[in-house]
């Protein structure tokens, strides 16, 4: 039904673009026991309701201890929040070694097998030396689905033993529409803010999107201070606020090259005056230095100075 499926695939492209979603797909079709004529999952077979479920015996969800759902929402435990802080970003070794039993025993249900890695760049150098043994010698029926943001970040060796397929942003219309179409109130401003990724504009809280727009106004006002800056950015995560303002800056930079905004297509007017007074080799100074902070944003030192710096380097550009 799939013709002849490589045992590894590996889907690559910018986050918030529906990769995951697609290597999701994909494997329900291909545990699916009732599938249609176009290989799509019927979502009505037990195979389907199983992984609908996620227990379907076939399956394997590989992913960082960090990204899975807590084990019992309802009612945490103590210091349950302590532990998802230190809970593991990375997919550790024992975690590709858990899965032998898995590859080398035969299939539940007489179909495929099938193995999803998200996202695959976070397997520290032991996971993916462990992977590539299981890449290089595949069991017959396994399929491995690797979805990768940063592709450049796997070893080379596991790279080359998938067959790589590169997902692009959709057009903005489409996205727009179906957006609509999940009931999300994400305007064309959103979505350009997301970088037209549909998904990453469907996770964006209204919220921020208040304090986002109260922060540009201050940022375009003369006589805000960079202390006043640094106040008003007190109760916001540090990472957030970088994130904001290298848009914000990468938007400055574009008009101030006679070009448009790319991701504040709101705030154009505002965005040309500032530009015009902004010399272009400074903001990419600025810019640049925004994006080394990005590295230490997650966890700043101490959040008041690291606001501090951001804005009075900001307010020494022009
Ligand atoms: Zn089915």
């Amino acid at each position: 039904m799939h013709g002849r499926l490589p045992h590894a695939l590996l889907f690559h492209g910018r986050p918030g673009i529906g990769k995951l979603h697609l290597a999701q797909v994909l494997a329900q079709s291909l545990l699916c026991e009732h599938k249609s004529k176009q290989s799509l999952a019927c979502g009505a077979c037990p195979a389907c309701i199983w992984f609908a479920a996620g227990n379907h015996p076939d399956f394997r969800l590989v992913q960082p201890e960090a990204l899975a759902p807590a084990q019992d929402e309802a009612e945490p435990a103590e210091g349950a929040e302590e532990t998802r802080k230190k809970a593991s970003k990375q997919i550790k070794i024992d975690q590709i070694r858990a899965l032998s039993d898995f590859l080398n025993l035969g299939a539940h249900r007489n179909g495929y097998r099938v193995v999803l890695i998200y996202p695959a760049e976070s397997m520290n150098p032991g996971s993916a030396n462990a992977l590539l043994k299981s890449l290089e010698e595949p069991s017959a029926g396994v399929v491995f689905l690797l979805v990768s943001h940063q592709p450049s970040r796997l070893l080379a060796t596991v790279r080359s033993r998938c067959h790589a397929l590169a997902l692009t942003l959709p057009p903005r219309e489409l996205s727009l529409r179906w957006l609509q179409q999940q009931g999300s109130k994400a305007t064309p401003a959103t979505l350009a803010f997301a970088g037209d990724a549909p998904l990453e504009a469907a996770a964006l809280p209204d919220e921020e999107a208040d304090t986002r727009r109260r922060l540009f106004d201050l940022l375009s006002q003369a006589n805000t201070s960079a202390l006043g800056l640094a106040d008003f950015c007190q109760r916001l995560q540090p990472g957030l606020v970088v994130d904001w303002m290298l848009k914000w800056t990468y938007d400055l930079i574009a008009l101030a090259s006679k070009s448009r905004a790319r991701y504040n297509i709101d705030q154009e007017k505002k965005l040309d005056l500032l530009a015009q007074r902004m010399p272009l080799l400074q903001l990419l100074r600025f810019y640049s230095a925004l994006s080394s902070l990005r590295a230490i944003s997650e966890h700043p030192l101490n959040a008041r100075l690291f606001f501090d710096d951001l804005f009075i380097s900001y307010k020494e550009i022009g």
